[in-house]
């Protein structure tokens, strides 16, 4: 296939957001005077996803999610006293600085533009998200970064991929490649839009989902394989 633009993903396909993440509660965690231990951050992580999943739907607002969160943490918890917005204000703060990379990201990224347009396409709080690459050797390789939060819908609907096409002026759409780590919003999303789209799953998980991917990676390099 001749994929002259390539849609990354940004966390878990080029940032390494696992990092960025732990980092960023355990910062927020000692500043509120709470003890941050692993299993708080598996709850965390557990009720994080289901908020995204939620936005994804259209059932909470970016605003309820940021917020709700932490409140649901805390209620899981049984921590009383701290203040949900401002603990949450304090983690994007301090999740903006989280840049660091996977493996092979910048190379392939850097290979990649020399022949072919890359963009970002990310579901995420767009200070946060910008600030990031803003500190990452990525950004000299995109062309475009498109922030859910701006755009005002999240992958996988489709109205996200209208903006990102009219931005871009993107019209074939066979020559355009989705590359992310979500099977329900990457490849769900660019594959409904009718794209072909390259599912990359670094711990081989097993897809239960349904949802096909045109090819699937383990490591970025493997994309060299494919396209
Ligand atoms: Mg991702």
């Amino acid at each position: 296939m001749a994929y002259n633009t390539i849609l990354f993903d940004a966390d878990g396909t080029l940032f390494d957001y696992d990092k960025a993440e732990k980092f960023a509660l355990a910062s927020s965690f000692r500043k509120h005077g709470i003890q941050f231990l692993p299993d708080r951050h598996a709850l965390y992580r557990k009720i994080n996803d289901g908020k995204w999943k939620q936005l994804e739907m259209g059932v909470i607002s970016k605003d309820e999610l940021q917020t709700s969160r932490f409140a649901d943490l805390f209620t899981a918890l049984g921590i009383a006293g701290v203040d949900a917005a401002a603990f949450n204000a304090d983690y994007l703060a301090c999740l903006a600085f989280g840049s660091d990379l996977i493996d092979g990201a910048a190379e392939v990224c850097r290979s990649l533009s020399a022949t072919r347009r890359l963009a970002i396409i990310t579901n995420g709080v767009s200070a946060t998200q910008r600030s990031r690459l803003s500190k990452s050797v990525i950004k000299d390789y995109v062309s475009y970064v498109f922030v859910s939060e701006d755009i005002g819908y999240a992958k996988p609907d489709s109205r996200y991929f209208d903006f990102v096409f009219e931005k871009m002026g993107l019209i074939d759409k066979s020559s355009v490649l989705v590359v992310g780590d979500s099977l329900t919003s990457d490849i769900r999303g660019g594959a409904s839009y009718g794209l072909d789209t390259c599912y990359y799953n670094p711990r081989k998980l097993e897809n239960l989902s349904g949802i096909k991917p045109t090819f699937e990676i383990s490591s970025l390099a493997e994309i060299f394989d494919w396209i």
